[in-house]
């Protein structure tokens, strides 16, 4: 029994690889799932569906502990479980403090040994989106982005491995319908919906200017923000246009995908685009989380996630947005009293705000740049803007792209080293010392490199932008080699920023 179980998840693992790297072969199996799976059923969907439940409902989670199988009973999980303690490994991973479990003596593991391989097939197609490269893009973008994922790291820390650093954002009506009490980017109530056949000269027009400017980095932009996606009636049509223009299927979050069943089946089985994509549900109840397993089949479901954003899901909201210092936030800090933890909480203020680029808004012709921060008293959502502007049209919406990142990169101020330190050249780097130590930045393979950062930041002419084209485009250094080099000499609190470039 448990051998034939083996070889069924190891079928299973291939159809699913091969459906997360052939968009044509997942739309197929999306159409006939029967024909690769066992009734068209996947065992790995019912454990990620597990999982999802597991991670929202709080009974579910104290009835485990205690008699997993009847707790599982009901669940499409139960169909593939022998006894609870073939089963207890998957949800002990995940809660390790509901109960304790020698697990030691469950060699075999098939079930969890399959599922960590399925997170690792999603990863590894998550991690292609985030580090897709820039070759496409507007070079002055592709520099200014360098600088604000590197600062984006130094500030959010482990936060922002989970940043994608999306090029833009773009908003298709003015606030949204749902109005969740967490929204970490302070939606707005809903005024405007976007209607297609007025916007669809200047929207074909949007998506080709885009396309222009990003190249297959559009692969990450998507068609929401502080907004819901389905609240526009005409979304699939934007969608479609996108596509056409871009190559890509813009990936879709949604809070009410149980409302609208048939437009996100349609979505997940869009031909179309040259690669797949992850869509989300952001369920705000248990009974909406279950009420979305049920409405989508098993194999749909693999190609989704489930986001549980009730009260007493495991998962801690942002500290940002409508939530920032909101008594509901829960931090599950166990034995923590509330007063550490509100301290914790002033300190701890992720974003869930992906973007380095453009949020733009169709309804009102506006665009903003922005890039992720923790969320402060200065940036409560979580993102920095540095410029907002409108545009009138197609031209100037494309104008305006450009304008104003150049605009961002001229603002820079020049590098200099601090006063008061002495900074020497060795032979596979360079030393900094003053009254009272030394710092040493050696690396025999790219000396030239770091005598170089030196020299520029000697000159005090080069913004932190130009340093990092300079010793990108002569160094054999990567854009992101060379930020992250130059964030590693400025942590040291080493350079300063002396004035606006040519002033
Ligand atoms: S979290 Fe999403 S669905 Fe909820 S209010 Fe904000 S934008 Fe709307």
């Amino acid at each position: 029994m448990k051998e034939s179980l083996i070889v069924r998840l190891e079928k299973e693992l291939a159809v699913i690889e091969k459906a997360f790297n052939d968009n044509k072969f997942r739309a197929e199996l999306l159409e006939r799932p029967e024909t690769y799976f066992p009734e068209g059923k996947s065992i790995l969907s019912a454990l990620k569906m597990f999982t999802e439940i597991f991670a929202a409902d709080p009974q579910l989670r104290t009835r485990i502990a205690t008699d997993t199988v009847s707790a599982i009973e009901g669940l499409p999980i139960a169909e593939y479980v022998n006894s609870a303690a073939e089963f207890a490994p998957l949800w002990q991973e995940r809660a390790d403090n509901v109960a304790q479990i020698d697990f030691e003596r469950h060699i075999n593991r098939p079930l969890l040994d399959a599922y960590n391989q399925y997170n690792t097939i999603r990863l590894n197609y998550l991690d292609g989106t985030k580090n897709d490269s820039y070759e496409q893009c507007n070079n002055n973008y592709r520099l200014w982005c360098e600088v604000e994922k590197a600062r984006s790291k130094f500030e959010l820390g482990v936060h922002d491995s989970k940043v994608v650093h999306a090029p833009f954002a773009i908003e298709l009506n003015q606030g949204c319908s749902v109005g969740c009490w967490f929204c970490g980017v302070s939606a707005e109530k809903l005024t405007e919906k976007s209607i297609y056949d007025r916007f669809e000269k200047e929207w074909k027009g949007i998506c080709s200017a885009l396309n222009r400017y990003f190249g297959d980095n559009c692969r990450k932009g998507f068609l929401y923000w502080a907004t819901e996606p389905m609240d526009s009636t005409d979304y699939e049509k934007f969608q479609s246009d996108f596509i056409a223009e871009t190559g890509y299927i813009p990936q879709v979050t949604t809070a009410v995908g149980h409302k609208h069943v048939d437009r996100i089946k349609r979505i997940l089985r869009e031909p179309n685009a040259k690669l797949a994509t992850i869509h989300r549900f952001s369920c705000l109840s248990v009974a909406q989380l279950k009420r979305v397993h049920r409405e989508f089949n098993s194999v749909e479901l693999l190609f989704t996630e489930c986001i549980p954003q009730n009260k007493e899901s495991i998962f801690s909201k942002a500290n940002a947005g409508k939530a920032r210092n909101s008594e509901f936030i829960a931090y599950k800090l166990g034995d923590v009293s509330e007063e550490v933890q509100r301290k914790i909480m002033s300190k701890v203020s992720p974003s869930i705000a992906c973007v380095s680029g453009f949020l733009i808004n169709i309804t009102t012709k506006n665009i903003k740049l922005i890039s992720p921060c923790p969320a402060t008293n200065e940036w409560p959502n979580g993102y920095r803007i540095y410029a907002d502007v409108s545009y009138t049209d197609v031209i100037d919406f494309e104008t305006k792209l450009k304008d104003m990142v150049n605009a961002r990169l001229a603002q820079e101020k020049a590098l200099s080293f601090i006063d008061g330190i002495n900074v020497s050249n060795l032979d596979n780097g360079f030393c900094i010392s003053s009254l009272y130590g030394e710092l040493k930045f050696e690396h025999h393979q790219h000396r030239d490199t770091l005598h170089e950062l030196v020299r520029c930041i000697q000159q005090e002419t080069f913004s932190p932008h130009q340093l990092i084209e300079h010793l990108s485009g002569d160094y054999n250094v990567t854009a992101q080699q060379a930020s992250d080099l130059l964030q590693v000499v400025s942590s040291k609190g080493v350079i300063e920023h002396i004035r606006e470039r040519g002033a």
